[in-house]
């Protein structure tokens, strides 16, 4: 599976053809598709009956030859074969051909191919030196070489903006050229780093190549002039560079200043002043209309051509843009223009005509698309059913699950980052119903042989086709778990008690999974999961249905929803990306998919079940997006954004041990959350600065029975041991609710997260309290502790569990001892201001504050998607804290998974939190996402945060903005 791309290369190209006509030439091009394996024979019949229906002459001497749908079962593989004729032919209508473009394309992948050929074609004319070519090179060259043009258009500009000073105007540009697509988020601080040119008439000049994706120039003014180096500034270009692009810009920049007329610039009201000024890409006032194309296959050759002829009976210029798009658009009568646009199905187009000609063409164009433009179309989904489908929209229409059609686009919640790409593996839990006794044995016998040899067939498919070592690897350990004696042995005796094969299979394979379980060693729990996936499989083969064949390539896991034990048994070589229908970020299967560096989305939506088996899939867990069968282009954005952000990655990896410093020397801490105290070192090797949340859970979870004093010690030690003097911070045991401990029975409660847990049952059971407390404080030895309790609402919780600390201190003296509260139920926050001037530090649980702002289970299948920890709800909390606590010179850390949301850390920050404790992969990105921003541009940005609706308003924001 993967993406069929289509590229060209002098491979492809055959140079000097002499044929006697357009049917040889047809001939010759379908046999070139053939060899080249691209085709099965027979294509040639689809390239003449697609002539028959019109000519694919493309103009300037190109011809572009496809099949038609009939013959679409002929393509082996998406991929282009192109020849030369230097003497022509003709393709019909006397129009001459030098160069056919055979295409050999499933779907419309060819449409991207178009639109990078009609760009070289829209520059001039280069019939002629596509006849004069000698090589293969130069005609690759001729249709790839088309420079990228600069951007600079209205939404590049801003006039008038309340800039306080220079560096927040030069903020606003980069902002823009990032908004435009021109700038990635490197851009902004490479320009903090350039120096500024005036150009005279109070105008500057700002140029910088780094993170530049497109060249681009943004021109901005500040509401009043703004003082740099001590002149004056009354505006400001600021260049997103690439090679030449921006040259005869700057001449024509250059000829304005020189004949005095600056000042057209710097006090311009309107973009379309500044536009016309620079010779930029200025939309004409003219009537317009807008229009949804329907066809299966964007505006293809065939209707585009439909298209130009009903915009060349109008004798005027007829303009078409995307909507939404607020460039000039291009002329509705150029076939080469209006295919470079890339119309896919469902896309709108704005028609901009003469106001001459507008009160006809408009309406005969809009009809003309309306009617399929010479296709038949498919009716577009009403609004109602709207391929655009939000978490809320599919959760409403659950139970029934609609399968997703291809290019819909669903928003998720982001579990963990990243991007991936992969076909689809839909894991449903298989309904599989058997009788649970035989007759026959012998029959039953036979029934689990056949099954177990088609398996083990599979299998060897499965590893016939995987390129990846480690994933054969384990499908051979698969066959051999099938093929193992001692369990054959072992289900041959239930046959012969009368269960049936299904029965037997299945009861025996899930004792050896509990027995290697019971081992309490890591690997052989993991081959466990192995047994029982196998198990599975043989099941169902035996029931008769078809479990999803896993692909041989890194695939996408969908699921209803992942429990923790589903992601840590995950074999990060196999899976992707994991893509669910339920669950929420904090839950904490999203948790160890964090850790594992696997990204994630959750909380899809039922519909997400109802995906083909091994439909591509793109999950961009960066910004919270799936799209379904994306195409070509969007597959290669998502290509390139991920090579993006590994490179990202890698840069964060090398400067991990550097300190987390904003542009404007503003530092915050970042710490580790860390879950056992063999992960400190782990933490420290990926660039922490100490620990800020040692959940000692699972240091109990760890051990069958209470752990006494010195086996806490022996722990505590080994973290600290691994920190080498960076402080610890530690939370006492926060059991109860989520979290129950085997050997500490709890009577049920209704609502276990109102109930006795964190600090409540900790204060019911002192002599737990106070063991793990002389474990702590004597496992310091003059390192550096700082000790929180979990979960404090009230005031009283709090003295109580400093009294005791306090009191054990003067028997077990700690040099460097804080105590501390985490803010993690609402009433501790509000309380603030009194708590603050009693604890030494908060540290924000924003998982349970969320939780309990929102009145949300973290773990609720549905809801917990909407605990979004960026609800202004919960960052006033946050700000209440900071407030408070800076007021009486404590610090503030968060600890919840929020610090590790890279579109949360610039409000965190923002809002003063001095620490942000996060998982330990993500450690190396949150320090590079400080070091990209400007802590007073953050306060601004998080109090108007807080001013704001709701947590998709606060996203929206610092998408915008950072
Ligand atoms: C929190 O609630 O944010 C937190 C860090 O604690 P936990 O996730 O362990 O409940
Ligand atoms: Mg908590």
């Amino acid at each position: 599976m993967g993406s069929d791309m289509l590229e060209l290369n002098t491979h492809q190209i055959q140079m000097n053809q002499r044929v006697a006509d357009k049917t040889e030439a047809l001939a010759q091009l379908a046999d070139a598709l053939e060899n080249g394996g691209l085709v099965a024979s027979g294509y040639l019949e689809g390239l003449t009956a697609r002539e028959a229906q019109g000519s694919t002459f493309l103009g300037q001497g190109i011809a572009i030859p496809h099949g038609t749908p009939a013959t679409r079962d002929k393509v082996r593989s998406t991929g282009v074969r192109l020849m030369h004729f230097p003497e022509g032919v003709d393709w019909g209508n006397g129009q001459i051909v030098h160069l056919a473009i055979a295409i050999a394309a499933k779907s419309d992948e060819h449409l991207r191919l178009l639109q990078l050929l009609t760009r070289a074609l829209g520059e001039g004319d280069i019939t002629d030196a596509l006849r004069t070519a000698t090589t293969a090179e130069q005609i690759v060259d001729l249709l790839q070489g088309a420079p990228q043009a600069l951007a600079l258009d209205s939404q590049l500009i801003g006039l008038h903006l309340p800039v306080e000073d220079f560096d927040e105007l030069v903020w606003q540009a980069g902002r823009l050229l990032k908004k435009a697509g021109c700038a990635g988020s490197g851009f902004a601080s490479s320009l903090s780093r350039a120096q500024a040119l005036p150009l005279g008439n109070g105008l500057w000049w700002l140029n910088s190549e780094e993170s530049v994706e497109q060249p681009g120039l943004a021109f901005v003014t500040p509401d009043s002039p703004v003082e740099y180096r001590e002149q004056s500034v009354v505006g400001l270009f600021c260049l997103a560079s690439v090679g030449e692009a921006h040259r005869q810009l700057l001449e024509r920049l250059c000829d304005l200043l020189i004949e005095g007329r600056g000042d057209v610039l710097s006090q311009a009201t309107s973009s379309r002043v500044v536009l016309e000024a620079l010779g930029g890409e200025v939309a004409p006032d003219w009537p317009h209309i807008r229009v949804t194309v329907a066809n299966d296959h964007g505006l293809h050759a065939r209707p585009a051509k439909a298209l130009t002829e009903v915009a060349q009976s109008f004798d005027g210029d007829v303009r078409v843009r995307l909507a939404g798009d607020e460039g000039r658009g291009v002329s509705a009568k150029s076939l080469s223009k209006l295919l470079a646009l890339g119309v896919r199905r469902g896309q709108e187009l704005e028609f901009l005509a003469d106001p001459a000609i507008a009160d006809d063409a408009l309406p005969a164009l809009s009809a003309a698309v309306v009617a399929g433009l010479g296709e038949d179309v498919r009716p577009l989904p009403a609004p109602g059913d709207a391929v655009l489908a939000t978490q809320e929209e599919i959760a409403e229409c659950e139970p029934a699950v609609a399968a997703l059609a291809r290019g819909a686009r669903i928003q998720a919640v982001v579990a963990s980052p990243g991007i991936a790409i992969g076909p689809a593996l839909v894991r449903k839990p298989l309904q599989l119903d058997f009788p649970e006794k035989a007759q026959d044995a012998a029959h039953e016998r036979a029934r689990l042989d056949k099954a177990l040899a088609e398996v083990h067939d599979d299998i060897t498919r499965l590893i016939a086709n995987s390129s990846e070592k480690s994933i054969r690897e384990i499908f051979v350990t698969h066959q051999a778990m099938l093929g193992d004696p001692a369990l054959r042995e072992d289900v041959d005796a239930r046959l012969r008690e009368g269960l049936s094969a299904e029965a037997a299979w299945t009861s025996e394979v899930e004792a050896a999974a509990q027995q290697q379980e019971a081992l309490r060693d890591a690997l052989l729990a993991e081959r466990a999961a192995d047994l029982r996936d196998v198990g599975r499989r043989v099941l169902a083969n035996l029931c008769g249905v078809e479990s999803a064949a896993e692909p041989n390539e890194p695939y996408i896991l969908v699921m209803d929803e992942v429990v923790p034990s589903d992601v840590a048994s995950l074999d990060r070589d196999r899976v992707a990306g994991i893509l669910t229908a339920r669950g929420g970020a904090t839950a904490h299967s999203a948790i160890i998919a964090r850790a594992l560096g696997i990204p994630a989305l959750v909380g899809a939506g039922s519909a997400v079940l109802g995906l083909e088996p091994m439909t591509p899939l793109l999950l961009d867990a960066d910004h919270g997006l799936l799209e379904v069968a994306p195409d070509t282009e969007v597959l290669r954005r998502a290509q390139e954004a991920r090579a993006a952000g590994l490179r990202r990655r890698e840069q964060a990896e090398a400067l991990r041990m550097e300190p987390a410093v904003t542009v404007d020397g503003h530092a915050v801490e970042v710490v580790a959350n860390v879950g056992s105290s063999g992960d400190a070192e782990k933490a420290m090797a990926l660039g922490a600065e100490g620990i800020g949340l040692l959940r000692t859970e699972l240091v109990f979870m760890d051990h069958p029975e209470a752990p006494d004093q010195a086996a806490q010690e022996a722990e505590y030690r080994r973290v600290l041991d691994a920190l080498d003097g960076r402080p610890l911070v530690v939370r006492t045991l926060d059991v109860g609710g989520d979290k129950p401990l085997p050997y500490w029975p709890m009577p049920a409660e209704q609502n276990p997260f109102l109930g006795v847990r964190g600090i409540r049952l900790c204060l019911q059971r002192m002599d737990i309290l106070e063991t793990q407390l002389r474990a702590l404080l004597a496992s310091a030895e003059g390192r550096p502790l700082r000790i929180m309790f979990p979960m404090v609402g009230t005031v009283t919780e709090w003295r109580t569990a400093r009294d005791l600390a306090l009191r054990l201190r003067q028997e077990i003296p700690v040099a460097d001892l804080q105590l501390g509260i985490m803010v993690e139920v609402p009433s501790a926050a509000l309380l603030a201001p009194v708590l603050a001037k009693e604890v030494d530090f908060f540290s924000i649980g924003t998982n349970d504050l969320t939780q309990y702002t929102m009145a949300i289970d973290r773990d609720h299948p549905t809801l917990s998607a909407q605990a979004d920890g960026l609800h202004p709800a919960v960052l006033r909390l946050i700000d209440m804290t900071v407030r408070a606590a800076h007021a009486e010179g404590k610090w503030v850390g968060i600890c919840g998974e929020l610090g590790s949301d890279a579109a949360a850390v610039p409000i965190l920050v923002g809002l003063g939190v001095d620490e942000l404790s996060v998982s330990a992969p993500a450690i190396p990105l949150v320090k590079a996402r400080v070091r990209e921003l400007s802590n007073a541009q953050l306060q601004a940005l998080a109090a108007q945060a807080l001013t704001l609706e709701s947590a998709l308003a606060v996203r929206a924001l610092v998408e915008e903005h950072c």
